[in-house]
């Protein structure tokens, strides 16, 4: 009797636990582009061609490498959408005595696999995702006990542990972080370094026809450009460390107004795809400081990005699933504005962010957290509808990573789980770091009147709304102190204005 490895189409490593655990003369593996996976939410054409064609180019490395392999390609009209039904015909169609899987990415996933010693009468084991660097043992371990869980602390362990960016067992430069040296605003000089572009070969080809035929719910599918092999990634990634990694740390905030990259990296998508690993991408910035050809605030800033946030966020979803994705603690009630979809919307951070998003299935990281986010934050969206948005329109989403960012960092719906504060901020903030504002149909100084910029009232109104939960919070003094400022009229007339704002949602 044979062993079947199931690859989810999102662990496309090489160091693939199911690989190294199962003997290709005599075990199979199957995978599958399923019906279930590519609709339960309206995902970015570009996102569900990459994933695609990424599995593509993975199985015939695998079949070139002597592995068995059964690929089921999109078929709308086939009973087997769901990996149940991929497993369960696999199953029928071999004899199998057990069901090999790496942990997947999704609670949701796990769930139905839990599922299949009952339904499909096999024996299941599911083993360690190599795509990180934290085992989630390790992940529970240094959690446990802890009243608070705080990345910066997890991310010192993480240097510490891996030896990444450390000179014995000090932080190398001198320091834990060099954020202070970050943040600036970008005026031009340097020029903005963009991602390699990756011409779309004969495999990737077919798969854009297939998503314009029968898959596109979002986004424009023209100008594919990403990496969709390990090689091309590879290549992707030595690209962003000469030309975007010296500057990353500097302009990390920025928002330009016509620059949809600048200094970031973009391979969220092959990492979370497997097509890199997080060590290597982390030793080629080390290396980049090393050599002198990046300096430390550059390199530790994106380290930080990949060895802290990401490990981070990704051990914190499966401590706390599966309530964590039904928490809503600040009560929001608000749709999400049907413009979120379309980007017309006359503010101009919020439309030059969707519009971004819908051409390339990308926007930075600070257009998610400042803009996209922030608003939904201050308008008080209900959670499961903006963390449905993020998880569609993104090529780098899926539910380990979008779910905490969102619901977490952004909405602060899990209560200060992850962070400590809100990144609640006035239209001020998107001035300083950029300059939509100067060419918003809005007025950034303004608060109240038709033509104020509409994230201020919401920001001030949204400090008085949860000033129970925030006014003791020690980093929010300063705004609580700021409101007590204000004239009781003058806040009325803010509030109302808020009010408004809500209400016409639609129509700004
Ligand atoms: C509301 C919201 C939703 C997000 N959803 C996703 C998502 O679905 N998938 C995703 O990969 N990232 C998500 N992020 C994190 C971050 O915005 C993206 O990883 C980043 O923008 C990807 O672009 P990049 O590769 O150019 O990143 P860079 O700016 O070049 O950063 C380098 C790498 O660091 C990692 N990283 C940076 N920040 C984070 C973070 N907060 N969490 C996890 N990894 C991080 C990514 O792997 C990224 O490739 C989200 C952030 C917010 C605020
Ligand atoms: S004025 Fe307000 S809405 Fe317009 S770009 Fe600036 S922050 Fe955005």
């Amino acid at each position: 009797m044979a062993r079947l490895g199931l690859i989810f189409g999102d662990q496309l490593n090489l160091d693939h636990a199911v690989l190294e655990s199962l003997d290709p003369q005599r075990d199979r593996l199957v995978m599958g582009e399923l019906h279930e996976e590519a609709s339960y939410v309206p995902h970015h054409a570009k996102k569900i061609a990459l994933i695609f064609s990424a599995m593509r180019h993975f199985a015939a490395e695998l079949r070139a490498a002597g592995w068995t392999v059964d690929y089921h390609s999109f078929d709308p009209d086939s009973p087997v959408k769901t990996f149940t039904d991929l497993v369960r015909r696999a199953c029928d169609q071999n004899r199998i005595e057990e069901v090999v899987v790496s942990w997947p990415g999704e609670w949701r996933v796990l769930a139905e696999v839990r599922g299949w010693e009952n339904a499909l009468d096999v024996v299941v084991t599911v083993l360690p995702d190599h795509r990180f660097l934290c085992p989630l043992e390790d992940f529970e371990t240094w959690a446990e006990g802890r009243k608070q869980l705080r990345m910066e602390f997890f991310y010192r362990q993480m240097r510490r542990r891996t030896g990444l960016l450390m000179e014995g067992d000090q932080p190398a430069g001198g320091s834990w972080n060099f954020d202070a040296d970050n943040r600036k605003r970008w005026k031009g000089d340097p020029p903005a370094a963009h991602p390699m572009r990756f011409t779309p070969d004969e495999t990737t080809e077919a798969v854009l026809g297939l998503v314009a035929d029968q898959l596109s719910a979002f986004g424009e599918l023209d100008g594919f450009d990403f990496p969709v092999t390990r090689e091309q990634a590879r290549r992707g990634l030595a690209h962003f460390i000469r030309s975007g990694l010296p500057w990353f740390g500097d302009f990390q905030d920025a928002l330009p107004d016509d620059e949809d990259y600048l200094f970031h990296s973009r391979l969220s998508s092959s990492l979370n795809l497997g097509l890199l690993s997080p060590r290597e991408v982390c030793e080629a910035a080390e290396q980049a400081w090393r050599e002198g050809r990046a300096p430390i605030n550059a390199v530790e800033g994106f380290i930080r990005q990949i060895l802290g946030w990401r490990e981070f966020v990704r051990g914190l979803y499966w401590l706390k699933m599966p309530g964590y994705a039904e928490l809503n603690v600040l009560g929001n009630e608000q749709p999400l504005p049907d413009w979120y979809w379309t980007g017309k919307t006359r503010m101009r951070c919020l439309a030059r962010a969707i519009d971004a998003t819908r051409r390339n299935a990308y926007a930075h990281h600070i257009q998610r957290l400042m803009v996209t986010g922030n608003f939904a934050l201050l308008l008080g969206v209900v959670p499961k509808q903006i963390c449905q948005w993020y998880l569609a329109v993104y090529a780098d989403a899926y539910d380990w990573v979008e779910l905490p960012n969102t619901l977490g960092m952004v909405m602060h719906a899990d209560g200060g789980i992850l962070g400590s504060k809100p990144y609640a901020a006035s239209g001020k903030y998107i001035q300083r770091m950029g300059d939509h504002c100067k060419q918003c149909a809005y007025k950034v100084a303004e608060t109240t009147g038709d033509s104020a910029c509409p994230f201020n009232a919401l920001y001030w109104d949204f400090l008085v709304r949860h000033r129970d939960r925030f006014e003791s919070n020690p980093r929010m003094t300063m705004m609580y102190r700021n409101v007590d400022r204000m004239d009781p009229d003058r806040l009325a007339e803010v509030r109302a204005r808020a009010a408004r704002v809500r209400s016409d949602i639609e129509n700004f």
